[in-house]
């Protein structure tokens, strides 16, 4: 069993631990990195599409292309990083060091760190997550693993499908299994809006006439080795399908993009709190979780429209696992109220310098012509309009909240006016 010891340590190599190792490293840290896949870049390596890195870079980059720029950083700063390294455990120790163990190429190792960046990123949710009645043929896929299978493996998945969920990676895959040559027969959404970006639905469905289908859903399947054909039936507004609307589509293969769950039984074995609304942990401006020296970013922590939010709440992340020292928090909530769905962070440490918190937070339903409030104590601190606010579209702003005068029994509240005549 082979051991070591660093300051910094952070499990996963996709973008969130590639711009925390390289933050954590410029902040005088000595940082490694542990990634279980073969190569280091996340979910990027196969996104091969362009839309990365706009926000950041100011160009359209494909996701391997944005990937290597950070490997790049990472690599001219000689940064230790291991790949084909499971992080199997954290434990941590009387001294307050977090045990890491790990199983890769050289057998299985302990790893002592001081402060631990958590950049695990999601999971996609699958078939029997969603209940769908039926046999279990083959042809069944989440979207990422019919991704998985065309741009990294080069095998097609489908000749003839149907796509279940309107998120991004289901339009993207719309349009990459058109272009492959596959007919998709249409993306199929129980809710009566879509889940996925604006831009993916124009660029993805509209342009290649693929037809998306609002309240409906696949209500079982039929095949025996391969799939067959689907059931897809009308949904009333709770969702549940309404009886005589059924129709049998024949097809050979059912992707789903069902929506994504950020991946953190790391973060769960070590006691870490999450949040329900956002399934990732509790944490503060400064990243870091309800445990002491343990920074969670990145979809680990909320799933992020943009790999650019990812990149840079990552950075702010590794820079306070950096400095982190065990001493005493003075935590105060943030709490989301009328039409907000969540608000990360979700509480801020007035033992930390807050003069420029980054704040992400998603909305319930469509919003237009609405104001955020943003209120402590009552009194308002910040305050903007917005023409319209839509869920798939994740909204971030740069707060000073040191100069509103917080204090232990404050309290923060974000919450939405809608439609607000007054002018902002
Ligand atoms: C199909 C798809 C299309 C997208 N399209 C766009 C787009 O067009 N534009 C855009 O801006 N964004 C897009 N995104 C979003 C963007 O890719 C993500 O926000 C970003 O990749 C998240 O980065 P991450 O590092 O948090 O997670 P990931 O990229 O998922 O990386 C997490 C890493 O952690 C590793 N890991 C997990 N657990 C362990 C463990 N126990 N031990 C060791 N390693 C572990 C994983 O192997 C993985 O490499 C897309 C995402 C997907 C899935």
């Amino acid at each position: 069993m082979t051991t070591g010891s660093v300051d910094v340590l952070v499990v996963g190599g996709g973008p969130a631990g590639l711009a925390a190792a390289i933050s954590a490293h410029d902040n005088g840290a000595k940082v490694l990195l542990l990634e279980r896949e073969a190569r280091l870049g996340g979910i990027l390596k196969q996104c091969i599409h362009d839309g990365f890195g706009l926000l950041r870079f100011g160009e359209q980059l494909s996701g391997p292309e944005y990937a290597e720029r950070f490997e790049d950083e990472l690599h001219a700063r000689e940064i230790e990083y291991r790949t084909l390294t499971f992080v199997t455990g954290i434990g941590q120790n009387e001294d307050g060091a977090f045990a890491v163990h790990t199983v890769g190429r050289d057998g299985v190792s302990v790893l002592y760190a001081k402060a631990l960046v958590l950049a695990t990123g999601c999971r996609e949710r699958t078939a029997k997550q969603v209940f769908i009645h039926g046999t279990r043929p083959a042809g069944i896929f989440t979207a990422g693993t019919a991704q998985h299978f065309t741009n990294l493996l080069g095998q097609m998945p489908a000749k003839r499908c149907v796509i279940l969920g309107s998120g991004d990676i289901g339009l993207i895959m719309a349009r990459r299994l058109t272009l492959e040559g596959a007919k998709v027969l249409g993306v199929y959404e129980a809710k009566a809006t879509p889940s996925g970006l604006t831009r993916n639905l124009h660029q993805c469905l509209h342009d290649y006439d693929i037809p998306l289908h609002l309240s409906h859903t696949v209500t079982r399947v039929f095949g025996s080795d391969r799939l067959e054909a689907v059931e897809i039936s009308k949904v009333d507004e709770t969702m549940s399908p309404i009886p005589g609307t059924a129709q049998r589509v024949d097809c050979d293969a059912l992707i789903l993009s069902v929506g994504l769950i950020p991946e953190n039984e790391l973060a769960e074995a070590l006691g870490v709190q999450l949040d329900g609304r956002t399934r990732g942990p509790v944490c503060d401006g400064q990243c870091m979780t309800s445990v002491d020296g343990v920074f969670s970013c990145g979809n680990a922590l909320h799933v992020n429209d943009l790999v650019d939010y990812v990149s840079k709440n990552a950075q702010q992340a590794g820079k306070a696992a950096a400095y982190y020292q065990a001493k005493p928090r003075r935590l105060i909530q943030m709490t989301p109220a009328d039409g907000l769905l969540y608000v990360v962070p979700q509480r801020l440490n007035l033992n930390e310098s807050n003069r420029a918190t980054d704040l992400y937070f998603r909305v319930r339903e469509d919003e237009n012509n609405c104001v955020l409030h943003i209120e402590a104590d009552g009194k308002e601190i910040f305050k903007k309009r917005y023409a319209f606010l839509r869920p798939p579209e994740m909204e971030n702003l740069t707060i000073d909240f040191d100069s509103c005068g917080l204090n232990e029994t404050s309290r923060v509240v974000l919450r939405l006016e809608k439609s607000a005549k007054e002018t902002v």
